[in-house]
């Protein structure tokens, strides 16, 4: 019974091909766990973690982790929406950010949402954008794409689509232009809800590698050289996570500071630096943080 239990795997559904099938393999890589499909097959294991790997369409994903066929699945958050299935999100993952938009063709004049009165609207998210307009009391008829929702319009199928939205050029190349931006959405991991408490234990150890790859991402290290003097400051400019290490130089009068810094505060925060009489500044990438 115990060996059998050592080797319970936590199955994981992946996109098989698709904006998401990279940066999903790159998350588990980031988190130590080796994962090799050179030639595409439906499943892989991780040679050093208990995880198997499937590689399906990210459409039904839900439905096979609220199966219980794939314990925990990567993908975005509009298809978790729209399957509407008895899964649980367990952990946003920061890539793949996109919103879920209605556009209408560019010389319309849009009015507000009561433009839609009356109107058919392409999309291959029914569930959601039906839900949304029932909401705010508008009739419209929804006609269901499985994808090329953006030509919809072009062809007269529908006066206008509810579809993904990222830069908008896809929009622009179709004559259309963005009426709405309804929600917004990202890459999440979902799991069933019935684990056993083998696959909890695997789905936490995990999740805490996840955690650690996505605290270093959009914060950098910082090391410099200053002054004595002006290290008070210089602490309150770079608080880090509990507070900076400072180490004394071999040179009278001047420390070695270290701390973390997020990437937004980055390039106002270095002129301040300078500006107190720190040199020497690198910064380095963080690959892991563990808070
Ligand atoms: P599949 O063949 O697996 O069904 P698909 O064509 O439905 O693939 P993709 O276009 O690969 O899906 O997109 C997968 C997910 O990536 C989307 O559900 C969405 O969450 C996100 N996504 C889609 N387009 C963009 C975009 N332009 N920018 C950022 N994220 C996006
Ligand atoms: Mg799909």
């Amino acid at each position: 019974m115990k060996k059998f239990k050592t080797m319970e795997k936590l199955k994981i559904a992946i996109q098989k091909s698709g904006r998401l099938s990279e940066k999903s393999i790159e998350l588990l890589q980031e988190c130590g766990i080796k994962v090799s499909n050179g030639d595409r097959k439906l499943k892989t294991s991780a040679s050093n973690f208990p995880m198997e790997i499937l590689f399906l369409r990210d459409d039904d994903i839900p439905q096979y982790v609220e199966q219980g066929v794939a314990d925990i699945g990567i993908l975005g958050e509009n298809e978790v929406w729209e399957k509407e299935k008895n899964v649980k999100v367990v952990e946003k993952l920061g890539f793949a950010h996109c919103r879920l938009s209605l556009a209408i063709p560019k010389d319309e004049e849009y009015t507000g949402l009561t433009y839609f009165n009356g109107k058919r609207v392409a999309t291959s998210y029914p569930r959601i954008l039906g839900k949304f307009f029932k909401e705010k009391g508008i009739d419209v008829r929804i006609e269901e794409l499985g994808g090329s929702v953006e030509i919809a319009t072009g062809i007269g199928l529908a006066d206008g689509i509810f579809d993904i939205v990222s830069t908008g050029s896809t929009l622009i190349m179709n004559g259309l232009k963005e009426a709405e931006a309804i929600m917004r959405s990202e890459a999440v991991m979902i799991s069933n809800q019935n684990l056993s408490p083998r696959k909890t234990e695997l789905l936490e150890q995990l999740l805490f590698r996840v955690k650690a790859y996505k605290n270093g991402q959009g914060r950098k290290y910082v090391l410099l050289n200053a002054p004595n003097e002006a290290i008070p400051r210089i602490v309150k400019l770079l608080p880090g996570m509990r507070s900076p290490s400072i180490l004394p130089l071999a040179d009278k009068g001047w420390s070695s500071v270290h701390s973390v810094i997020n990437d937004d505060d980055f390039w106002e925060v270095i002129d301040e630096l300078k500006n107190l009489g720190a040199e020497g500044i690198l910064v380095v990438p963080i690959e892991k943080m563990i808070l």
